[in-house]
């Protein structure tokens, strides 16, 4: 027998910025969340948001626009950039401390793609950790957000509604029902061999979505970050785009400069395009690549966290040139959301980087997803507030959730090495199917546990979206289809079928 537990308010999956911000907006709430730490607590660039007298909501939101490969939903941008500000208020005022100037005022970085100063940051480069900081201090100081710590498996259904979710501890399964449930179990980095997600960004709440029937979105767009630190670490240290807007250079192994030939922007152009550049720096044997950083004066004060993970691999920033790889860094795909976090499914919300809104189209801009989580997280709130339904009718869930062990084995290894060898920053029509086919011969390995079917079936969606689209946009680069196609400038949409459930029982 499971056992079944029900809860009398909503059920948010994941702590990370979204998820707490959408806990800390409700009356009453239950944060499931496994110990893995999320992205957030290692985001180090900052927050973009238009706060400077010289800055407007509108400009934020043509940078948004102007680098998400025409797929930006202007409306939803919208709705991000003109909330930024008031979210950010709302962040300082529940104690969140970010980096001032000597007159007291905000300091603002300039990274890719932001034609102006328009980053908040903390301690230099450790912003996550400080918001983080400061919503846990929130939730701590109140008691109507009431944490659990386990793993979400599957949702529970009843009819054509989400009522729950099979939750794992250890080899324990117990069923837990609530009035809505939100997914914000942030993105899916770990399906690459590189990326700088931490462990815990395994893609869970996109599949758990998409077993229970609910529309994805935009799958093919994987962010790739152009600077990863590149010392045989996993995951890659972050190599901050900050440091570029503050002066440093992208130089081969001879110490040549090489951006200026692929953009005007050089080392700010938007990421995909500077994440290419030294792709192929590497692959056609151009020297390398590696982040000159010692024009920047008192590196160690402004970047304490790079500097740290330069030292732990005995490299000094402010001596030495840091070798850089791109890496998976933020998946623009994932469950399709409206602008109050409303899925396909009724009973489920989905929000922060598990979601997506359209907000990022092909391609996010720097900085925009701690800003998604704020913006989005409060406007997901009020929506499932007024949208309470009491669990109601027999609950089913995918028989797969009550049987299998959670950790994969070296498996999941080879598939995440045959994503980024196949299904990375370089991609063509054989090489894709070349990778599903590899995926397919570990299918039944890869179907023994949790982890490795949530990797295996995300992954296969994500080499059928990119089958589909037969150009380049964004973070999704066809070598075989260079260009954009204008009859393709439309978001992917995937409705995937529902996976067998059997009763709960
Ligand atoms: C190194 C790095 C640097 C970055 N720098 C920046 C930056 O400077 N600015 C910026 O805007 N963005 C940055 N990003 C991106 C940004 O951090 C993320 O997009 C954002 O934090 C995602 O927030 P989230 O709440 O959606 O997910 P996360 O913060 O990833 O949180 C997900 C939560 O879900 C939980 N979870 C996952 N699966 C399950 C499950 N099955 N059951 C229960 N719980 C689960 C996790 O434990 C976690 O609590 C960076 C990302 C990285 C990796």
């Amino acid at each position: 027998m499971t056992e079944i537990t029900r809860l009398d308010a909503p059920l948010v999956v994941g702590a990370g910025v979204a998820g707490l911000t959408v806990a800390l907006g409700l009356p009453q709430a239950y944060v499931l969340t496994t110990q893995d730490m999320g992205s957030t607590w290692w985001a180090q660039g900052g927050i973009a948001v238009a706060w400077s007298p010289d800055d407007s909501p509108r400009q934020h939101a043509d940078d948004t626009l102007s680098v998400s490969g025409g797929l930006g939903v202007e409306r939803v941008v919208d709705l991000l950039t003109h909330g930024g500000p008031a979210a950010v208020e709302n962040l300082i005022a529940i104690g969140a401390q970010f980096d001032r100037d000597e007159d007291g005022g905000l300091m603002l970085a300039r990274e890719g793609g932001h034609r102006t100063r328009r980053v908040l940051h903390a301690d230099g480069d450790a912003t996550g950790a400080e918001v983080m900081r400061a919503l846990i201090a929130a939730v701590e100081a109140g008691d109507r957000v009431t944490v659990i710590q386990r793993r979400a498996i599957d949702l529970v259904m009843a009819g054509d509604r989400v009522i729950g979710v099979v939750t794992s501890e250890g080899k324990k399964r117990e069923v837990l029902l609530a009035p809505a449930v939100v997914l914000a179990t942030g993105g899916a980095g770990r399906i690459y061999s590189q990326t700088t997600n931490p462990a815990g960004v395994t893609g869970d709440g996109i599949a758990m979505a998409g077993r229970a029937g609910a529309r994805l979105a935009d799958l093919e767009f994987v962010q790739f970050h152009p600077t990863a630190l590149h010392v045989g670490k996993d995951p890659m240290p972050l190599l901050t785009e900050a440091l570029r807007g503050e002066g440093a250079i992208l130089v081969d192994a001879h110490g040549r400069r090489f951006m200026p030939q692929y953009h005007p922007m050089a080392e700010l152009a938007p990421r995909d395009i500077v994440a290419r550049a030294i792709f192929w720096q590497y692959d056609r044997g151009l020297g390398g690549a590696y982040l000159d950083a010692r024009s920047i004066v008192d590196f160690a004060d402004r970047f304490p966290t790079v500097n740290a993970h330069a030292h732990s691999v005995e490299l000094d920033p402010s001596e030495h040139l840091l070798p850089v790889s791109p890496a998976a860094h933020y998946y623009m795909g994932g469950i399709d959301a409206d602008s109050n976090g409303r899925t396909s499914v009724p009973g489920l919300w989905a929000v922060g980087e598990a979601s997506s809104t359209g907000v990022h189209g092909a391609n996010r801009l720097a900085s925009n997803s701690l800003l998604e989580g704020l913006v989005f997280g409060a406007r997901t709130s009020a929506d499932v507030a007024t949208s309470l339904v009491a669990p109601d009718g027999e609950p089913f869930a995918p028989k797969e959730a009550f049987d299998l062990p959670l950790v994969a084995g070296p498996a999941l290894e080879d598939l995440r090495q045959i994503m980024w060898d196949r299904v990375g920053l370089v991609r063509t029509g054989p090489g894709l199917w070349e990778a599903r086919s590899h995926l397919l011969e570990l299918d039944s390995v890869l179907r023994r546990t949790i982890a490795g079917r949530v990797a295996l079936e995300l992954s296969l969606m994500v080499i059928l979206a990119a089958l589909r689209r037969s150009e380049s946009r964004g973070g999704h680069y066809r070598a075989d289809y260079p260009e954009p196609d204008p009859m393709q400038e439309h978001r992917t949409l995937i409705d995937p079928t529902r996976a067998q459930m059997t009763a709960v029982s």
